[in-house]
């Protein structure tokens, strides 16, 4: 089969792999279609870790064509999206149920072969602990591909305690900042207040819904939340842009008590960020960090999706497996939003 390799920083291949078998207690997916996550893009820049010649793609969405010895419940054929995390099932995160915090975990893209190759192994970790999902009839598999990042951003609004009514600002629109605006939407979220220096990306924002766009290089972003939100300061702030000099202000965009969430991933080694602790203290906010999801948050992301406005139009760049190594350059180009890689020879509706 075809294959993206990464080997190094920067060097992403395409080449010839052997098509996996599944043994006892795993499957086998036919990849429909796999994304390209911004972590995925922090490995091409050498600011996170991944096994030298591993093949990356942990948003992942396919059929199954093998099913291994022992597996029950799961057959040929079926449409599936995984949760790509391999857990030991022992360590108090585990048995929280909180496998994405797993001490030993693993995770398939990063330290076990992913999806961007025809065909995907699913360990038999995944499959016992039934990390494996059924993508409904009416959900298309280059959508359903989307759950990962969909149900990190889910994560991300839960923990912020975001449901109907709740007030949000959210720093960036990236293709994160904007799951998060279209998401907290089908959650009934609002008013939703988007910054972003992008005017393509702002662009989308406002077309995306957002109840109020601002530009951080010209408007009084603090003055506008707080204008939008009866004075107060927003319920729910969410940093999706790792910059870590955007954390203070951000953090002046709270309301007493509210959860400012630092959803984005920071780059190593960077200055520590300096902040008021009266706003903890007095003000009590709180200040958190998220990444990735459990697996019931999949489970009830993949739900979602079918509601979630403008999901389709989340994937802007589209390969093939050949094509594959361009996702990362045109992701460090900050071209489009999501990049997805598709393979023929399944059919994605
Ligand atoms: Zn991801
Ligand atoms: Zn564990």
């Amino acid at each position: 089969m075809r294959a993206t390799i990464f080997h190094a920083p920067g060097n992403v291949t395409v080449e010839d792999r052997p098509e996996p078998t599944a043994g006892p207690g795993a499957l086998r997916l036919r990849i429909a279609a796999a994304s390209l996550c911004a972590s995925d893009v922090r490995v091409y820049r050498g600011e996170k870790h991944a096994v030298a010649g591993v093949i990356p793609g942990h948003e992942v969405a396919g059929v199954v064509d093998q099913v291994g010895e022992g597996v029950e419940g799961i057959r040929e054929g079926q449409r599936v999206i995984i949760c790509p995390i391999v857990a030991c099932n022992r360590c108090r995160y585990c048995l929280l149920g909180r496998r994405n915090r797993c001490e030993k975990r693993l995770t398939l893209g990063y330290d076990l072969d992913g999806g961007f190759a025809d065909y995907l192994l699913v360990p038999p970790s995944i499959v016992a602990t039934g990390q494996v999902f059924e993508v409904s009839a009416d959900l298309p598999l280059d959508i359903a591909a989307l759950t990962e990042p969909a149900a990190c951003t889910l994560a991300s609004l839960e923990l912020c305690g975001v449901q109907a009514g709740t007030s949000m600002a959210i720093v960036g629109a990236g293709p994160m900042g904007l799951l998060h605006l279209i998401m907290a939407q089908a959650l009934g979220a609002g008013p939703i207040i988007v910054s972003e220096p992008i005017a393509e990306r702002r662009e989308i924002a406002k077309r995306w819904g957002a109840d109020l766009v601002l530009d951080p290089a010209k408007d009084d972003v603090k003055g506008a939340v707080k204008a939008a939100t009866g004075g107060l300061g927003a319920d729910a702030v969410i940093v999706s842009v790792g910059v870590a000099e955007l954390v203070g202000p951000a953090l002046d965009l709270a309301r007493p008590q509210a959860v400012v969430n630092l959803f984005a991933g920071f780059p190593r080694g960077g200055a520590p960020v300096p902040f008021d602790p009266n706003l903890v203290h007095y003000s009590e906010v709180l200040l958190t960090g998220s990444q990735n999801a459990t697996a019931d948050q999949y489970r009830r992301t993949l739900r979602l999706l079918r509601t979630v406005p403008h999901i389709d139009e989340v994937v802007t760049n589209r390969y093939t497996v050949e094509t594959s190594p361009d996702a990362y350059t045109a992701r460090l180009a900050m071209n489009g939003l999501k990049s997805l890689v598709q393979f023929a020879g399944v059919d994605p509706a």
